[in-house]
This record gives C-alpha cells, sequence and structure tokens, in this order.
C-alpha cells in the first residue's frame, strides 16, 4: 500500500511555522503582518473559505481584516477600497475572494491589487515572475503542492512528471514549478489524446480537473507519487477528488487524500505568503 501524504498534518506545521516567524517578526519591526481579505456577495462556498482564511491568520498570530461587501457593490466601488488598500502601509497582503460577481471584471481587479501585496500570486506582475524565473509571488495552492511533493522525499530531477489540467491557477503554474526542479513535463488537459498512456509515463501525477474519480489505478504507474487537487461532490454530496483513491492507493507510492491533502495546503501556504510579502515590503 503507499504511503498517504498527510496534507493537513503538514499544514498544521507550517502555520505553527509561520505563528513563530510572526512573534519574531513584530519583535523586529514592532508590527506584524497584516492580511486583508475581501469577499463580494453571499456565494456560501466563498463564505467557508474566507471563514478558514481569516481563522488561519488568527491562529498564527497575524492581523487580519475582513472587508464582506455586498452582492450589489460596484465595480468601482471594489476598485476603490483596493485602491486604500494598497496605499494603507500597515496593510501587507491583498486577498479578494473569487468568484466575484458577474457585474465586476475579475481581471481588472486582480490587477488592480498592488503587485507586492498579492498574496495569491494572481497579478500578471506575479505570473510573469514565475514564466521567467524572477522573485515573485507564487500562488498558494501549486507552492502547497511543491511542498506535499517535497515532504516525500522523492527528487524531482530528471523525472516524468504529468500534470492534468491547465488552469491558471493550478495547471499552468504547478507545471513551471515542476520544471523548475528539472522534470520533465507533460501538460495534459481536455483535448488530450489517450489520457491514460499519458498518465501512465508519470513518475509524479498531479490531478487538477474537476471531475471525480477520472483517474483509475490501471492509469497510473507502478510507484508514482499521486497529487489529487480536485474538490468534487459524489452523488452522496461527498467531498472527494479527481483521483479515485480505492483504485489508486495500493498502486502508488504516495498519495494524498481527499480530503486532507491539497486543500489544508493552500491555506497554509496563504499564510507563508502574507509573511513574504511583509518582508519585502521592509
Ligand atoms: P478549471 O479551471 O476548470 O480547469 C480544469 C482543467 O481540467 C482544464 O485545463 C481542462 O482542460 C481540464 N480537463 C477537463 N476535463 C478533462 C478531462 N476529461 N481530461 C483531462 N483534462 C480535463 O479548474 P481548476 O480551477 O484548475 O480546478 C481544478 C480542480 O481543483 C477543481 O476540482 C477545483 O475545485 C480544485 N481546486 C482545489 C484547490 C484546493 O485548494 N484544494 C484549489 C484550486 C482548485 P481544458 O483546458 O482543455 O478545458
Amino acid at each position: 500500500m503507499g504511503h498517504i501524504i498527510d496534507g493537513k498534518a503538514l499544514s498544521a506545521a507550517i502555520k505553527e511555522d509561520v505563528r513563530e516567524q510572526v512573534l519574531s517578526l513584530e519583535r523586529q519591526y514592532g508590527r506584524k503582518p497584516c492580511l486583508c481579505v475581501i469577499i463580494v456577495g453571499e456565494n456560501p462556498a466563498s463564505q467557508v473559505y474566507v471563514r478558514n482564511k481569516v481563522k488561519a491568520a488568527a491562529f498564527t498570530g497575524m492581523e487580519s481584516r475582513l472587508e464582506a461587501l455586498p452582492e450589489e457593490t460596484t465595480e468601482a466601488a471594489l476598485l476603490g477600497l483596493i485602491a486604500s488598500l494598497n496605499a494603507d502601509p500597515a496593510v501587507d497582503g491583498i486577498l479578494v475572494q473569487l468568484p466575484l460577481p458577474r457585474h465586476i471584471d475579475e481581471e481588472k481587479v486582480i490587477d488592480a491589487i498592488a503587485r507586492e501585496k498579492d498574496v495569491d500570486g494572481f497579478h500578471p506582475g506575479n505570473v510573469a515572475g514565475l514564466w521567467l524565473g524572477k522573485e515573485c509571488i507564487v500562488p498558494c495552492t501549486p507552492a502547497g503542492i511543491l511542498r506535499l511533493i517535497d515532504s516525500t522525499g522523492v527528487s524531482l530531477a530528471g523525472k516524468q512528471a504529468v500534470m492534468v489540467g491547465r488552469s491558471n491557477i493550478v495547471g499552468k503554474p504547478v507545471a513551471k514549478l515542476l520544471l523548475d526542479r528539472n522534470a520533465t513535463v507533460t501538460i495534459a488537459h481536455s483535448r488530450t489524446a489517450d489520457l491514460a498512456t499519458v498518465t501512465a509515463q508519470a513518475d509524479v501525477l498531479v490531478v487538477a480537473v474537476g471531475r471525480a474519480g477520472l483517474i483509475t489505478g490501471d492509469m497510473i504507474k507502478p510507484g508514482a507519487v499521486v497529487i489529487d487537487v480536485g474538490m468534487n461532490r459524489n452523488a452522496e454530496g461527498k467531498l472527494c477528488g479527481d483521483v479515485d483513491f480505492a483504485s489508486c492507493v495500493d498502486k502508488a507510492s504516495w498519495i494524498t487524500p481527499v480530503p486532507g491533502g491539497v486543500g489544508p495546503m493552500t491555506i497554509a501556504m496563504l499564510m507563508q505568503n502574507t509573511v513574504s510579502c511583509f518582508l519585502s515590503r521592509q
């Protein structure tokens, strides 16, 4: 049976480490890092995510602000709030919870966040930095995925890595991070012919699609490291990933569960990114 990568435990350790960093930063600089989370509207899933982010910030001891704006907030009002947070020296990180209501242009909003306060790493300046190999804020989920792979002790150099999914927030940045570690990277997507042949080549397989049970045991290489980013609800309403855990766990050398794998790491890396933003502004 493959080893299960415990994202919950790793996330707890990272948050504990951030808590110590926050204490020492306060001693050194006389103030704590401060994260501001903005939510617009009543999307129930977004409200849970935002609550968890604020809770994690409280655990680490950093300052946090929550700006909960009504659904009918105009784009201009949101951009105005971001401009004031950009100019506020007490704020280190700004996160706008996505998706935004349809009358607000998400791209415009992301572009408006000061690059050095962009804790999500979605600003074009940070995206360019990632692809050009320059200093940047790495998006939280991809950064967490690399930490999960590192926790196995498996080296990526020279390995075949397959990224299934090519979104801007997960697939593409993960592929670049794997490339930076000298893996030979293949990116698969909805138009990939014969996905099973591609995934069966992978020493390291990362799946971010959003389809429950897309990857089954017969599609993976024996001994592969399998990272499941998917968050889906099955017919019984239970949270499940894109990987069919039951048929893969015996064949993989390491595998992440859902829940308890990638999910908790995203929040831990958000805390770490807030500290990085604080430090870059000193
Ligand atoms: P997305 O933007 O919808 O992208 C999905 C990708 O999967 C696309 O590139 C799509 O290909 C590809 N795809 C769709 N059907 C496919 C198939 N049959 N075979 C191969 N590839 C296929 O999704 P996302 O934002 O990257 O998120 C993916 C999943 O990860 C979702 O379940 C999401 O909830 C989860 N997620 C979890 C976290 C976390 O913190 N745990 C964070 C972010 C996302 P095309 O490009 O060709 O359309």
